[in-house]
């Protein structure tokens, strides 16, 4: 009998600055996914990126998940340290001709989607500065369990993407579809500003004959000016001094009602309620007409 687990969750935070009310939103429902369904509860940092960390976010994000009672199961794993993973992925993709090296820059992209202007080779005098996957032509269609069915055509939005970048770090794409399926996660919840990658993710997991978890994007928390609240810019929620307000903040984001009187509870009980009473069907979803959450 397999011991693998029914339900492994995990929270995959860039230690590029604290964490915002709206990344605290996405951590809550994926823990709530989880631990609603006794599953597992993994944290991954995604630092490959040398140039967005800041110095102390890490352990500030490790802390506001302690303060708010956000306990992670397995080992926490950083993805700095897993950079043997991504390599040997890129060499089996171009081995197979499912990847190519590429000369081209931003510049060289129409209207954000790539031309393929590499796809059979660099053209003369042209160096390789990235790795780009092969997309298939055809739909992708996926369930997001919040959204609902979604189809995009990849090929025709952006075409064949970086999977290996210029500056030489792995891209995003490929580490967090080998990390989410070399661990084991069988269901990803983060928010719905990575929407528009999953159908990516999902190519990616056929071409390495890897597994697709199932997906639900969380509503994505706008600031003051519309705007998606960043690590950087954001103010930071009252964690510290009042971490059962932020929770119970970020329940009534996520649709859910927790009682008045469990606000500024302790963590614990909130968390207690809020996994007792966990209900996705009523996190507010994009209205596709008006492109507003509701
Ligand atoms: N590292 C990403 C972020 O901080 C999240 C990646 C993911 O959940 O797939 O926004």
């Amino acid at each position: 009998m397999s011991d693998a687990p029914t339900y492994r969750g995990r929270f995959a935070p860039t230690p590029s600055g604290p964490l915002h009310f709206g990344s605290i939103v996405a951590a809550l429902a994926s823990w709530l996914a989880a631990r609603s369904r006794n599953g597992q509860w993994w944290l991954r940092i995604e630092d490959l990126d040398r140039q967005r960390l800041r110095p102390d976010a890490e352990s500030s994000i490790l802390n506001t998940l302690e303060h708010l009672g956000l306990h992670w199961d397995g080992p926490m794993l950083r993805q700095s340290e897993r950079l043997v993973h991504y390599q040997a992925a890129l060499e089996r993709l171009l081995r197979e001709g499912l990847a190519y090296p590429c000369g081209c820059s931003r510049a060289d992209l129409v209207e954000g989607c790539y031309p393929g202007t590499c796809r059979s080779g660099l053209p003369e005098g042209r160096q390789i500065r990235s790795w780009r996957f092969r997309v298939p032509d055809g739909e992708v269609t996926f369930i997001d369990r919040i959204r609902g069915e979604l189809t995009i055509d990849v090929a025709h939005s952006s075409g064949d993407f970086v999977i290996k970048r210029a500056d030489g770090y792995f891209a995003y794409h490929l580490a967090v579809v080998l990390d989410d399926a070399l661990c084991g996660m069988t269901d990803i919840v983060r928010g719905a500003d990575l929407i528009d990658s999953t159908p990516r993710h999902i190519l990616l997991q056929q071409a390495l004959g890897l597994p697709t978890p199932t997906y639900a994007h969380t509503p994505v928390v706008l600031g003051d000016d519309g705007r998606k609240l960043s690590k950087h810019l954001g103010a930071p929620p009252p964690v510290l001094s009042d971490p059962g307000t932020v929770l119970h903040d970020a329940l009534s984001f996520l649709g859910q009602r927790p009682p008045a009187a469990l606000r500024s509870a302790a963590p614990a009980r909130v968390l207690a309620w809020a996994s007792e009473n966990w209900d996705e069907a009523v996190i507010p979803r994009l209205d596709q007409a008006s492109e507003r959450w509701h």
